[in-house]
């Protein structure tokens, strides 16, 4: 099978099929992996803050990346799960940050 894109979603594609038993060969663009958005993405993951119907997926989500890094064969995945710190920089952001906190 071929994936096309080695950002997070082929990669992750990619895994499940081989985890299933496929061959896979992926192709990118690019001469390294996860060149455009999955490189430049800042890692953080998020639950809170989302709309209702997010929270299945959002969760589903967490347990996936939490069992990832506990597979890591490198153990060098950094991954910690501690909530969202939010910052308001202006009082008009007052109502969005006490809404995050109900
Ligand atoms: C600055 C920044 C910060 C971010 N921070 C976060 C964050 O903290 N948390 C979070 O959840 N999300 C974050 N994101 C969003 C997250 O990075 C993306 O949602 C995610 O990486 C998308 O993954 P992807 O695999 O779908 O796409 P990409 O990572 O963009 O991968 C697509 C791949 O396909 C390749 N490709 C495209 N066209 C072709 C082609 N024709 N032939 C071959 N290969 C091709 C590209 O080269 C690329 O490697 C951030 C994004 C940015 C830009």
């Amino acid at each position: 099978m071929v994936v096309v894109g080695s950002g997070i979603t082929g990669a992750a594609t990619a895994a499940a099929l081989a985890e299933r038993g496929a061959r896979v060969v992926v192709l990118d663009k690019e001469d390294g992996p996860a060149r455009e958005g999955s490189g430049r993405a800042q890692g953080s993951l998020r639950v809170q803050g989302r709309h209702p119907s997010e929270f299945p997926l959002a969760i589903e989500a967490m347990h996936l990346w939490t069992r990832a890094a506990a597979d890591d064969p490198a153990h060098d995945a950094e991954f910690s799960t501690g909530g969202n710190l939010y910052f308001a920089t202006d009082a008009r952001e007052r109502p969005m940050l006490l809404n995050l906190a109900d």
